[in-house]
C-alpha cells in the first residue's frame, strides 16, 4: 500500500515536471535536488561553485577548516532559501542545454579529507544537498583521507567523486609526461576503485597553464575548476572555472558571498 502510494506520488510529480537526479539505494535517504526543472533560457544566469576543504572543530585558527556548526548553518540556510544543488557534471550539462534550475549552486570539496565523510556528508544528507568531492587518489584511505568504501557510499547517494590528480602536484611546473600521468592516473584509480570516470578536474593549488589545459582536453576532461574567485556562466571557459572559497564566516557574510 505504502509502495503503491509512493509510486503514485512519483508518477504525479514526474508528470508535473519535477526532475529526479538520483534515487536512493535502499536506505531512507534520497536526494531530490532539482526542485523545478524550468528552462529559463537566460544567458545571464550565473552559477556559484563553493569551495570547501576540511569540516571539523580541531583547528579553529586555520582558514581552510570550517567548524562543523558553521557548515551546518550554511547548509540549512541554502535549504531554507530553496537553493538547488547540482553536481559539477549537472551544472555543466545544465549550462550546455539551457536547463538551469532556479537558485543553482555547486558545492565542492578539495583533497578528500576523512572529515568530509564524517562531518559534512551527514549534514549534506539532512539538507538534501549534493556535492562534488575532488580526491587526491594516492592519498585515498591514508588516515586523514577518505577510503574507497566511503567514497563509494557517498557516490551511491548522489554525491560526485572527481579528479584532484594522483599526488596533488603543481601541474604547470611538470613535464608533459608527468602532467599526463597525474591526470590519467587519477582517472584510472577512480574508474577501477569507485566506478566513476573522473572527467572533472580540480587543479591542485589552482595551478594550470595552456599546456595543462591541452593535456586535460586530450584526456577527455570535460571541465576543470580553479581557485580564482567568481561564478560560472555560459561564457565561462570550461577549463578555467572560477569558484568561491568559503572561509570561517558569519551567516550574513555567507549570504553576501552568494548575492
Ligand atoms: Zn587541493
Amino acid at each position: 500500500m505504502k509502495r503503491l502510494l509512493l509510486t503514485s506520488i512519483l508518477v504525479i510529480m514526474m508528470s508535473l515536471g519535477v526532475f529526479f537526479i538520483s534515487e536512493n539505494n535502499g536506505d531512507k535517504f534520497e536526494i531530490v535536488s532539482i526542485k523545478e526543472n524550468k528552462n529559463y533560457n537566460n544567458k545571464n544566469i550565473k552559477i556559484p561553485i563553493l569551495m570547501y576543504h576540511s569540516i571539523n572543530d580541531n583547528d579553529p585558527e586555520n582558514k581552510m577548516v570550517l567548524p562543523i556548526n558553521m557548515f551546518k548553518e550554511q547548509m540549512l540556510w541554502l535549504n531554507d532559501n530553496d537553493f538547488n544543488s547540482l553536481t559539477l557534471d549537472e551544472a555543466i550539462m545544465a549550462l550546455e542545454n539551457d536547463l538551469i534550475p532556479e537558485n543553482p549552486i555547486v558545492i565542492t570539496f578539495d583533497d578528500g579529507y576523512v572529515d568530509n565523510y564524517e562531518n559534512a556528508f551527514p549534514i549534506l544528507k539532512e539538507n538534501n544537498i549534493k556535492a562534488t568531492f575532488f580526491v587526491i587518489t594516492n592519498f585515498v584511505g591514508d588516515g586523514y583521507y577518505m577510503t574507497a568504501d566511503m567514497l563509494k557510499e557517498m557516490q551511491s547517494t548522489g554525491m560526485e567523486i572527481e579528479n584532484h590528480t594522483i599526488d596533488h602536484a603543481r601541474l604547470s611546473l611538470l613535464s608533459r609526461e608527468n602532467i599526463y600521468n597525474e591526470i590519467k592516473g587519477a582517472q584510472e584509480f577512480l574508474r577501477d576503485n569507485i566506478g566513476v570516470r573522473g572527467d572533472y578536474l580540480a587543479y591542485p593549488f589552482g595551478w594550470y597553464s595552456n599546456k595543462v589545459i591541452n593535456i586535460a582536453n586530450e584526456l577527455n576532461i570535460k571541465a576543470a575548476v580553479t581557485i580564482q574567485k567568481g561564478k560560472i556562466s555560459y561564457k565561462s571557459n570550461r577549463y578555467k572555472l572560477k569558484r568561491i572559497e568559503v572561509d570561517p564566516m558569519s551567516i550574513e557574510e555567507f549570504e553576501k558571498l552568494l548575492s
